[in-house]
């Protein structure tokens, strides 16, 4: 499989390193606290409001 540039391609959990499984659809953050657009992606929404937590 080729990456198409500026397409955001998630692989792991950010939050615990889960492999995610191909085609399927994962809660997605955009984090711009720093001045610039970071995204972060999770296994399911109980890992999110977690990182929220942790952050
Ligand atoms: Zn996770």
């Amino acid at each position: 499989m080729q990456d198409e540039p500026g397409t955001p391609f998630f692989t792991t959990c950010d939050r615990c390193d889960e492999p995610f499984e191909p085609e399927t659809s994962y809660p997605v953050v955009t984090d711009r606290s720093n001045g610039s657009i970071e995204l972060y992606s999770f296994c399911d929404e109980e890992c999110r409001s977690e990182w929220k937590d942790d952050a």
